[in-house]
């Protein structure tokens, strides 16, 4: 992974780059490895040091951060670029302390840029490192009640020599051995130590209760396109899911029939198929309606980005799959 470097590495006096690690870190959340990287290509060519981050325009980065997902993410991305280019002239904090006072920095990611760029002895417990400890002591209480005592018995693992390094590799063991099912007990250098493995239980670890299933949600999208090409978009609010991101106008999304409010008065006509798409809490299945609609149409919600400006690959998933769908109901037409 880039945002790497490996013991040799350090014991030749190299260090990671603290900025990469934090921008590795909050793409990280929610999200898998391979999603990232090319995002993290992405970002650290455009941006190379948190200083041009800092100074980058708050669309553009919208824009590039499309389709990773949880885009509050990307919002508190830039206050804390912002705020460590002004207040910490561009020096990432060192401790987990000063590194919590960050926007978009919470317990877990302080904890990691503390050990990972700095060496602290800082406990860093994710999904990864969960899972291993749940093993290693064989804990019977579920998952989600027991979180406390997992990050007791990984504090207590916890070295106060190359720490680092220690919690890379625990996340690492976790990612590639440890693995969620069918672990590789056999490569594993915590066997002899492991309760779960002694008791031919790995798989059985953690517990898990019962997931409830996730409520369904309804909306509608409204894709106008203007004779001239331009497209009517709008800003959805900074608040709430996909914020600050550019979408369709459209009503909330609510688990009754939706209500038609159409963001403009036009011929509106349903392509048939809808948008399915799946948030953290709930399902969401999204109708269509699409028209064309001439050069002088006034909308009560949005603004029309012109053709040259419209670009399909900056807008969130959703939104871009209602995009894909509409534009060849248009083009049929
Ligand atoms: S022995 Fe198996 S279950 Fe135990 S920590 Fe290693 S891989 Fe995980």
């Amino acid at each position: 992974m880039p945002w790497r470097v490996g013991p040799a590495e350090r014991r030749a006096g190299l260090w990671p780059d603290p900025y990469r690690v934090w921008l590795s870190e909050i793409m990280l959340q929610q999200t898998t490895v391979a999603a990232v990287i090319n995002y993290y290509q992405r970002f650290t060519e455009l941006w190379p040091r948190v200083e041009d981050l800092a100074s980058a325009r708050d669309d553009t980065v919208m824009g590039e951060w499309a389709g990773l997902g949880y885009y509050a993410r990307a919002r508190n991305l830039l206050r804390c670029a912002r705020l460590v280019a002004e207040d910490y002239s561009s020096d990432f904090p060192h401790t987990r302390e000063e590194l919590l006072k960050l926007p978009g920095i919470g317990p877990y990611t302080a904890s990691a840029i503390a050990a990972i760029a700095y060496d602290r002895p800082e406990t860093v417990v994710d999904g990864n490192v969960e899972r291993v400890m749940s093993r290693l002591f064989a804990v019977e209480t579920p998952l989600k009640q027991s979180k406390l005592v997992l990050t007791e018995f990984a504090t207590d693992l916890t070295p106060a020599k190359r720490p680092g390094d220690y919690a890379q590799a625990v996340m690492d063991l976790g990612a590639t051995i440890c693995t969620p099912r069918n672990p590789a007990c056999g490569n594993c250098p915590w066997r002899a130590a492991c309760a779960a493995h002694a008791m031919g239980r790995a798989s059985e670890f953690p517990v898990r209760t019962p997931k409830k299933p996730k409520p369904t949600r309804k909306g509608i999208a409204y894709l106008a396109r203007r004779s001239d090409g331009a497209w009517l978009l709008e800003t959805r609010p900074n608040r709430g899911l996909l914020g600050g991101m550019l979408g369709w106008p459209g009503g909330e999304w609510v688990e009754t029939p939706p209500v038609e409010n159409p963001p403009l008065e036009a011929i509106w006509s349903d392509p048939g198929s809808e948008v399915r798409h799946t948030f953290t809490h709930f399902h969401l299945q999204l109708a269509l309606r699409v028209a064309e609609v001439p050069l002088d149409a006034e909308p009560t919600d949005g603004h029309f980005v012109d053709e040259a400006e419209f670009n399909s690959a900056k807008l969130p998933t959703l939104m871009r799959k209602a995009y894909d769908l509409a534009s060849d109901t248009l083009s049929k037409d």
